[in-house]
């Protein structure tokens, strides 16, 4: 790996768009280069695609879904062609986890499970695919049959963000093929290497041409086309709140579904009577796993008062152990961030939170590293309405709240406008369950941080967006239902009669 890295960063990775089932450029032959964070280095370079390559894009998924070939597939055989691809991605995960790292600068071992997660969810759907099916109502009298149909709801639009580029990805595209949808997919500017390399494994697997089309380029030309156009009957974006209220506007002109996956605020909420160890671990992992660059981390840790002065400082004393460097070194749990705007607003934070009153911990200074890394930070004495308590900062900080009792726990946990993750730290069965049952949020994990299956839904309450990917509800988002009324033999009444 380490001789395939070099070369890379000698020579760049180029990829291509691939639109109706060939690999092009831009129209226009523009492209946009991509610096790895942790090197300073250009290390892939993508098509830089223009509103019309999207419109081409989108014509081609058009004409797909219309002419009936995939929707209509038999299902095994759509499922041959997803585990064709999940294989691939195993067979090549070493270049996909070193495209990962590359240019995200995550650590190579996270991006490396990462790949292989995305193996399991592609291997899921094509199992989904074949148990998709409707209903029926045997019930509605002796000559009427009521048949539940579900259909694959036409041509989806995939929008992704740079943080877990093939992982989130794999979370929806895999479910709207399995689904029989015909898809656009545009993956993040700073990241979009393992997406267009899947395009190779996908032409390969025999889709027909046009199912799937997957372009490079900026959110405006290219995700702004997406979001706009009367031919997309629906959108999956992930992303930030501000693209994603976009996003809900301009679904208005052909009224087209939404799945959207936003921001969140995660809470870990520790009780006195938690394994101690556990939830320290637990804690750190949800809160900088990827640098805290993660949708559902656990940026606020509320905990129970009477342990918070010892939790506190032996969590701040482990955060010591948690090395800060090169992604590519086995002992790095945390690389470099993203790029340098995502940089300054995480430090832009840390002086927001001191300015409301925060007392930093530890971490919340840079400037000692060379390059993009920023230390895990912990800032306490916060509170719910400081900003560091509602905003979703998307880096490793941490901001430590306190509470009495099981009500105000639970009220703390609702108290930002965000609902996509809880943790909850308890020995106390009943404590956990009416904690989970209260918070309002998509996804909870009790004396646990961020296992994750494909089995299992993923989505957010409240402003952390709406609809579900993966499991059998991620790939029942992906179609409509349609109600078939079977009269049996001759209707008994005539609407109009004789008299
Ligand atoms: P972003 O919203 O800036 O970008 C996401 C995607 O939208 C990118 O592909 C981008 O090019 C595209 N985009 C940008 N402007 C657009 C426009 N005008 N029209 C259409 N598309 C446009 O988000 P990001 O910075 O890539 O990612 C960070 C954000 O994503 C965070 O807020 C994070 O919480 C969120 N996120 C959520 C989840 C989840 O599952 N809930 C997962 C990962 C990230």
């Amino acid at each position: 790996m380490e001789d395939r890295k070099n070369a890379i960063l000698a020579t760049p990775n180029r990829f291509k768009n691939y639109i109706d089932g060939e690999f092009v450029g831009a129209e226009n032959s523009a492209e946009l280069e991509r610096e790895s964070p942790a090197h300073g280095k250009v290390v892939s370079i993508y098509p830089a695609s223009t509103s019309a390559d999207t419109e081409r894009a989108i014509a081609a998924a058009r004409r797909s879904f219309d002419s009936g070939e995939w929707p209509y597939t038999y299902a095994g055989d759509k499922s041959r062609i997803l585990r064709y691809v999940a294989q691939r991605i195993r067979d090549d995960v070493d270049e996909l986890t070193l495209i990962e790292t590359l240019e995200s600068s995550k650590p190579l071992s996270v991006a490396r499970g990462e790949i292989l997660f995305a193996a399991e969810l592609w291997d899921y759907a094509a199992g989904a695919s074949r148990l998709l099916h409707g209903d029926s109502h045997n019930n509605l009298g002796g000559d009427m049959l009521g048949v539940v149909l579900r259909e694959p709801i036409g041509v989806v639009g995939i929008i992704t963000p740079w943080n877990f580029p093939l992982l989130i990805l794999s979370e929806r595209l895999p479910f709207a093929l399995a689904a029989g949808c015909c898809c656009v997919v545009k993956p993040s500017e700073f990241t979009s290497g393992t997406a267009l390399k899947l395009a190779e494994y996908i032409h390969e697997s025999g889709l027909p041409k046009g199912v799937c089309n997957i372009l490079a380029g900026e959110g405006d030309p290219v995700g702004k086309t997406i979001i706009e156009s009367d031919h997309v009957d629906m959108l999956s974006f992930t992303g930030s709140s501000r693209v994603g209220r976009l996003a809900i506007q301009a679904s208005a002109g052909n009224i087209k579904k939404l799945s959207l996956e936003l921001g969140g605020k995660s809470p870990s909420i520790v009780f006195a009577d938690c394994d101690i160890d556990a939830a320290i671990d637990g804690v750190l992992k949800a809160a900088n796993i990827n640098m805290g660059e993660c949708c559902i981390a656990g940026s606020r840790l509320i905990v129970q008062d009477s342990i918070a002065e010892l939790f506190q400082s032996r969590l701040a004393e482990r955060l010591k152990d948690l090395k800060v460097g090169d992604p590519f070194d086995p002992a790095s749990r945390i690389g470099a961030i993203i790029n340098q705007v995502q940089y300054d607003k995480i430090a832009s934070y840390i002086d927001i939170g001191v300015k409301e009153g925060a007392k930093l911990i530890c971490g919340g200074d840079g400037s000692s590293y060379e390059g993009l890394y920023f230390p895990p930070t912990i800032l306490a004495d916060v509170r719910p309405e400081m900003r560091i308590a509602q905003e979703e900062i998307f880096g490793p900080v941490l901001s430590v709240m306190t509470f009495k009792d099981v009500p105000e726990a639970i009220k703390l946990a609702n108290s930002t406008s965000f609902g996509l993750a809880a943790y909850i730290w308890t020995n106390d069965l009943s404590t956990a369950l009416h904690c989970s049952r209260r918070i309002h949020a998509g996804r909870i994990w009790v004396n646990s941080a961020l296992a994750g299956f494909p089995e299992l839904p993923l989505g957010g309450y409240k402003q952390s967006g709406n609809g579900r990917e993966t499991g059998r509800f991620g790939i029942e988002e992906y179609t409509e239902v349609k109600s078939l009324h079977l009269q049996i033999g001759a209707q008994s009444e005539r609407w109009v009669t004789d008299e």
